[in-house]
């Protein structure tokens, strides 16, 4: 069996060992089955400091984020950071984690009520409608960027933010979303069988879900950052390699995932794995 499948049966009791870690490029691969949306990096002259001394070392995983940032060029940065202004304001609440964390809060039990699509925290993939994840869509946005990717994707007359929940037929398994060009969100149905509970929780980039509902919240928001890039900056979405390494999952993306929700690191992974087997 491949290496980046889920445990397909949750077991509270099992033992750490059979913890699953898995990559998010994987996971949260932008494209789908149609491919031609991976990016290929240019590969051109490392970044330069600004003095023009040493070359920096390339991106990788794992390097700080004091590293990360340098690689990120100054026109873009400065960017980076107005927009990320504006989704304060518009959002009403700055990179606090307080406030982060209340508004993950708020956004799974929201998503509970029925004007949000009544969601069954473990819910079954089989029975979520394109109206439920919809309704999730709209409330994360809402709540953490304030209406600001919507407002844009209308202003820009870009096809609109929509969720497709599917199997991709080449690896059924391998990622949990992805996001195509034509803005539409895949949501891989077969990676959201397995149960998540307080007993199996899932670490999502550093955010611990104790529900599928939770777990779903953080990839929609990830896919929402790989939007933001798409529809305000398609200039760095196609070309920007401080964005575009690391399958679009370079130092333009750890900062916005970091900044905006409080998403840290590569690996989502289960905290107590299925039994061998
Ligand atoms: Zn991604």
């Amino acid at each position: 069996m491949g290496g980046h499948r889920l445990p397909a049966v949750a077991t509270g009791a099992a033992a750490a060992a059979g913890v699953a870690a898995l990559a998010l490029a994987w996971l949260l691969r932008r494209g789908t089955a149609q491919g031609g949306v991976r990016s290929s990096t240019s590969g051109g002259a490392k970044a330069k400091r600004p003095d023009g001394t040493a070359p920096l070392k390339p991106y990788h995983r794992g390097m700080r984020e004091r590293e990360y940032l340098r690689l990120i060029p100054e026109a873009e940065m400065r960017q980076l950071r107005s927009l990320l202004r504006r989704v304060y304001a518009a959002r009403g609440w700055a990179d606090d984690v307080g406030a982060r964390e209340a508004a993950w809060e708020a956004v799974v039990a929201a998503a509970q009520e029925p004007h949000n699509g009544a969601w069954d925290p473990s819910f079954s993939p089989d029975t979520v409608s394109s109206q439920q994840l919809q309704s999730l869509l709209a409330l994360i946005e809402r709540t953490f960027l304030g209406g600001l990717l919507s407002d844009r994707v209308r202003d820009a007359k870009r096809p609109p933010l929509t969720i497709k929940l599917g199997v991709d037929r080449n690896d059924p398994y391998s990622w949990l979303s992805g996001l195509n060009d034509d803005n539409i969100i895949f949501v891989n149905k077969n990676r959201w069988r397995d149960e998540i509970s307080d007993g199996n929780p899932m670490n999502f980039e550093g955010a611990i879900c104790r529900s599928k509902l939770e777990a779903l919240a953080h990839a929609l928001g990830h896919e929402l950052v790989h939007a933001l890039v798409l529809n305000f900056f398609p200039a760095m979405d196609a070309r920007c390699e401080a964005y575009t390494a690391d399958d679009k999952h370079g130092p333009v993306f750890m900062l916005l995932n970091k900044r905006l929700f409080g998403h840290v690191g590569h690996a989502s992974h289960r905290l107590f794995g299925a039994p061998p087997g």
